[in-house]
């Protein structure tokens, strides 16, 4: 069936997070939990959290950094909070050619972007990106009130009186919106890129119908 909506993931799909923003977040996380009373490091902290994230990336590593040093809880939401809900004070800008391409796709297709994150947060990122034009509708899916992005696909569908099979999910996580894109029967698209390229289908029945390591690839690959 013909594509007429896609849905894009933002972080490490349309703009480099992983390089421009997450390694400064993750410092102003460790500084937020050790100033609640995490008894370590910075470097300690550092340490863990990349052996934490290799082996557990779909854990809250937060929770997971306080455990492994005996903190509490409220530490745990101390690094949380200071990571996701954090103002954007660096220049941002997405990946090359991306503008172009969501140019284009705009005007023979209707896109939507979806986030999760703080939305604060993530809408000082789409507003310094000034990518909003571009897209039909935004939904930001506020993760610290656990919503998934999965009902916002489930929404924009109903609004827009979509079929899941005409509708492209595009995105770097598979373990987040690639499965959950998959769950409602959407051609998926797996951006392979950033902290989470190493998260990958465990069988071939889950395995994305596409995989580009560039989101501009998806013109060519998804036949656009
Ligand atoms: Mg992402």
């Amino acid at each position: 069936m013909k594509i007429r909506a896609i849905i894009f993931d933002l972080d490490d799909t349309l703009m480099n997070t992983s390089e421009l923003l997450v390694e400064k977040a993750y410092e102003e996380a460790a500084d937020a939990m050790i100033a609640a009373g995490l008894s370590a490091t910075a470097e300690d902290c550092h340490n863990v959290r990349k052996e934490i994230f290799r082996q557990h990336p779909s854990e809250n590593v937060f929770s997971a950094i306080a455990a492994h040093f005996g903190a509490s809880e409220e530490v745990a939401k101390a690094g949380y909070r200071a990571f996701y809900a954090r103002d954007i004070k660096e220049n941002l800008e997405t990946f090359a050619g991306v503008n172009a391409m969501l140019d284009r796709l705009c005007s023979s297709h209707d896109l939507f972007l979806v986030s999760a994150g703080i939305p604060n947060t993530q809408q000082q990122k789409v507003d310094a990106l000034g990518i909003a034009p571009f897209f039909k509708e935004i939904v930001l899916v506020d993760r610290s009130r656990e919503q998934e992005k999965r009902d916002a696909f489930l929404q924009l569908m109903q609004k827009y009186q979509l079929q899941a099979s005409e509708v492209l999910c595009v995105g770097n996580r598979f373990d987040d919106e690639i499965m959950a894109g998959k769950s409602l029967g959407m051609p998926t698209c797996w951006v392979q890129h950033g902290e989470y390229e190493h998260v990958k289908p465990e069988s071939p029945e889950d395995a994305p119908d596409y995989t580009v390591s560039r989101v501009v690839e998806i013109v060519e690959v998804c036949q656009l």
